[in-house]
Parts: C-alpha cells; structure tokens; sequence
C-alpha cells in the first residue's frame, strides 16, 4: 500500500529515501505513473512536451578509463581512435544549422568524447573560441564531469578555473554525463578509474556558482542495488537544493552488448532492464526529485514507443533531435534511425500532446 506516500505527493509534501524504496516495491506501474504525472502536471500544466533541436558530436574517441560499461572508447595508441579535425566539426554543425535554422540561438550541440591525453586546455579553448566566433547563435552544452575533471588535471588548473576558462572560451552549459550510480561502491566495480561519486557533484556544484546550467543523469541496471538509484537521486536532490543549477534529469539504463560488463557474468547477470523498470526509475525519479524542471525521455536507448509511453510517467520533453549518436549505438543500441524531428513532432502530438521546440534553457521558441 502507498496510500500515505500518495497522500504527502498529492498535498506537495518530499517524500524520503525510505518511501522512494516503498514505490519501487510497488507492484501496480499505473499507480506510479499517476503520481508522476501529478508532479509533473504542478510543475507543467500545460498538454506540452518540449523538444530541442540539437546534434551530437563526439570529438574524439580516445579514452585511457576504459570503463567496463562503455563501448565506445577506443585506448590511446589505438588505430581505431580518432580525433575530429576542427573542418569535420564545423561541418557537422552547418548540418544542425541547416535543420534548426540560423536565426534564433536555440540549436544545440552536445559535443562529448573521451578522456585523451593529448588534448589539454589549450585545445578545448580553441575549439570554443572558434565554434563561437563562426557560429554565436549555437548554444555550447558540451562535456561532462569527467572529461572536465580530467583536462583540470592534465592541464594543472584547479577545476574552478578550469571549468571558468572553458566557459569564457564559449562552454554555455554542462550536460550530466559520467554520472552513472553515484556510489563509489558501484562507481569501482563498473569503471574503477573514473571520478569519484564527490569529484561529479563538485564539478555541477562549482559550475553553478559560475552560473552555468548543467543535467543530471543516472544509467542504472547493472550492478547497483535499489537502495544505490535511491542515494543517487538523494544526492542530486541535495545538490539541486543547494544551488538550483539542474534544468533537466534524464535516466536510462545499461546498454551491454561490445562492453566488458556485459560479457562478464561474474559482475552483472545478463538480464537488461525492461520499459517496465524504466517507467518505473523514471516515475519515481520524478516523485523524489520535487526540485528538478524538467525530465528528458530517453528515446535513443528506450525506443519511440517507450519515450512515448513515459510521458505520462513525470516526463515533459522529448530531448534532442541528436541527428548522430555513436555512444549507445556502439554498445547495441540504435533507436536513432529515422528519428527525425517530423517523426519527434508525429509521437508528441500522437501522445496527446503539443510539440514546442525550445533552446538548452528550456526556454520555448515560436
Ligand atoms: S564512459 Fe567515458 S570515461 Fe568511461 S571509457 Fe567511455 S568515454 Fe571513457
């Protein structure tokens, strides 16, 4: 039974660590859904789900962390690893521009790669600068916790300066990867040599007080317990009541296939998580995070169908139209095809909702 849980949703009241655990036990996924979409309808009343237009692009795939979950890295030296020429990157945004339109700064980059040594902040200064100066109108959400963690200490800087630096090179906002479970316990038996649990929160904490906006993700379904998806939204919740620098929370789970920990039987058990267990993360993810905007589908690891269905379960936007995906698709998944913003628009509005495109600040644009 949740009825005092739904009570305490219904009368705008947190709900704890402990109740957040009580609606993962809860066999009814409708009744979840329900809840979710209370909170979800305080915060946005309105029958809207928002979309941005937006594509990826990752710069390079060199990483020396080798992250057991991750498929997409290739190890320094490798003859598979890449670092895309400044020419190849300004191509790929004329391409966003030639969907998004020049005249509003809306469009969106989400440009993410690897831990590589050679690329120091000299590099990541120039290339900012450059896609600033050739394109002002694009909004820069760019890296992760991770990557900045790192070109801080390969670069000697503090993170402090290291994330002021980039942001005055042309960084506008810092998206919410790397988070995966925020324990350190899960963090050192999926990818041991990344950022601790801390070092992720200290990067979004210090980039809030620089004013910068950042996300917050989760990607569970591996090895963590339902007690670790509860501290890690603990955690995110904390945070966002410090600062308020958060606008979206987006979750999906672990993909397997061409990964270390997929293959490895010792660690995970071989049983990918279901849309049930996604609806479920997400429509209790909303009820918890009472201080977080906004909920990203995940249509890229989740599919049309399940984004779609989510949206009656706390979530209120669609994401990017991404236009390239390279991360998931290297470990199986390839929701990307065909996604194109007239098929974005076509699910929103066959959900039952109203497609408004809006820019990384959530902002809608007419
Ligand atoms: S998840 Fe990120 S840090 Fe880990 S191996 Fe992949 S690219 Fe590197």
């Amino acid at each position: 039974m949740i009825d005092d849980i739904a009570e305490k949703v219904y009368a705008g009241e947190r709900i704890d660590v402990e109740e957040g655990l009580r609606l993962f036990a809860h066999p009814n996924l409708a009744e979840l859904g329900m809840l979710a979409d209370f909170v979800r309808r305080q915060k946005h009343p309105e029958d809207v789900v928002s979309y941005n237009i937006g594509r990826n692009i990752n710069y390079t795939n060199v990483c020396w962390v080798k992250c057991d979950f991750c498929a997409f890295y290739r190890p320094p030296g490798s003859d598979e690893g890449y670092v895309l020429p400044k020419e190849e990157i300004f191509e790929k945004i004329d391409e966003l521009v030639a969907v998004g339109g020049k005249a509003r700064r809306g469009s969106e980059i989400l440009m993410q790669g690897g831990l590589n040594p050679k690329l120091k902040i000299a590099y990541y200064e120039d290339l900012f600068t450059s896609i600033r100066e050739r394109y002002p109108e694009i909004h820069q959400h760019c890296l992760s916790a991770t990557e900045i963690i790192y070109i801080a200490h390969i670069s000697r800087l503090s993170l402090e300066d290291c994330i002021r630096r980039l942001r005055d090179a042309g960084l506008d906002s810092i998206p919410g990867a790397g988070a995966e479970i925020l324990t350190d316990e899960i963090r050192d038996i999926i990818g041991f040599r990344k950022d601790r649990t801390e070092e992720w929160l200290a990067v979004h904490r210090i980039a809030h007080g620089l004013g910068m906006h950042t996300t917050a993700t989760m990607m569970y379904g591996h090895v963590e317990t339902l007690e670790d998806r509860m501290e890690h939204l603990r955690l995110v919740r904390d945070m966002q009541d410090q600062t308020g620098g958060l606008t979206a929370f987006i979750a999906w789970n672990f993909q397997p296939d061409e990964t270390a920990l997929g293959a490895d039987r010792g660690r995970w058990d071989g049983r990918k998580s279901t849309g049930y267990d996604y609806l479920r993360t997400i429509a209790i993810a909303r009820i918890f995070l009472d201080n977080v905007p906004h909920f990203q589908a995940s249509w890229v690891t989740q599919g049309a169908k399940i984004a779609q269905v989510s949206l009656g379960y706390g979530v209120n936007d669609f994401g990017s139209t991404m236009m390239e995906e390279n991360v998931v698709s290297a470990a199986g998944t390839s929701h990307t095809d065909a996604m194109t913003l007239q098929e974005i628009q076509r699910l929103i509005r066959d959900a039952g909702y109203e497609p408004l495109r809006r820019n990384t600040r959530y902002e809608f644009l007419n």
